[in-house]
């Protein structure tokens, strides 16, 4: 059983605003008629990631269980200014929210929202999910991942969870300080994450899967009564590999400028073989990027202007 707040809330569903008028979220919580744990799921971490706000808003809306066991909390939308601003970052501070963990409670706008999830929610529950996508600048191969842990028993659980989200491909990756997942990890609660395909839209197809990873992942862990079959994922990897998974730094642009992208999302490259080409404001020839090794492209850039630094494409072995 958890300390957190929801455990004075009776049975059924409830609405409540937590946090700072400014900082505050929106967090829907779901009681059991059952005692047991607490599941929590949260989307928009970033502001510009739809998916997860969508499914968990309609599940606010139209999710009425009979038979719940223990506690789900949905949070659809964590950061709502940068949200509303659709950014990636908090327009408030300049910050990322999955990157500022374990947050400061008098810190900036972004460090505050940390904080206050952390303590007062994430490190009281037993299971978490974080709802992420390629946001509006990228499109991702959707799939499910999880932090490599030294734990065989959280490594245990999180291998489970991430099975539930069957229709994505699975990527273990090494823990990066500043996360959410990784913020749940310093609380020992094991935790996944989802990375839908993004591009600014919402695809029905990618909220059906979601729809459907969650509602295995309340049968599985018995908040709701059945059974699922929970297999392998066709493609996994599991990676200890320093920085794996840190997109952001993955083949950085050489320069400022108009970017052509000349792979495809799912499609297989060669080390060497040119996968983008970025046209300098100045008007000299453009640049062409080569695959620094062989690979899958699951993270590609969608938005046309690029600056120097930033990501063009993530390239996975196999
Ligand atoms: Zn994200």
């Amino acid at each position: 059983m958890s300390s957190g707040f929801w455990n004075t809330l009776k049975r059924g569903f409830h609405h409540r605003r937590i946090g700072g008028r400014r900082t505050g979220i929106e967090a829907f919580i779901w009681r059991g008629n059952q005692p047991g744990p607490t599941l929590l799921l949260n989307g928009a971490t970033h502001g510009d990631e739809y998916e997860g706000p969508a499914v968990l808003l309609d599940m606010a809306r139209s999710w009425r269980p009979k038979n719940l066991c223990g506690t789900v909390i949905a949070i659809p939308v964590l950061n709502e200014n940068a949200f509303l601003a659709g950014r990636r970052e908090t327009p408030a501070d300049g910050k990322n929210l999955a990157r500022v963990f374990p947050g400061k409670a008098h810190g900036s706008h972004t460090e505050r929202i940390a904080y206050f999830f952390r303590t007062q929610i994430l490190q009281h529950v037993d299971l978490y999910v974080d709802f992420h996508s390629a946001g509006s600048m990228y499109e991702i191969e959707p799939w499910v991942g999880y932090c490599t842990v030294n734990d065989p028993a959280i490594t245990k659980t999180q291998r489970k969870m991430a099975r539930c989200f069957d229709r994505f491909w699975c990527w273990g990756s090494p823990y990066l300080p500043g996360r959410t997942v990784s913020a749940a990890w310093e609380h020992r609660v094991p935790a996944i994450y989802t990375e839908s395909r993004g591009g600014g839209s919402l695809e029905p197809g990618d909220l059906a899967n979601l729809r459907r990873g969650i509602r295995r992942l309340l049968v599985a862990f018995q908040f709701l009564p059945g059974k699922v079959a929970l297999k392998s994922h066709p493609i996994t990897r599991e990676s200890t590999t320093r920085n794996e998974g840190y997109l952001q730094l993955d083949h950085p642009s050489p320069c400022d400028g108009l970017i052509a992208s000349l792979v495809k999302l799912g499609a297989r490259v060669k080390r060497g073989q040119p996968i983008a080409e970025v046209q300098p404001l100045d008007g000299s020839s453009p640049r062409i990027v080569r695959a620094a090794k062989t690979g899958r492209a699951v993270f590609v850039r969608r938005q046309r202007s690029i600056r120097q630094g930033e990501a063009i494409a993530t390239l996975v072995p196999g």
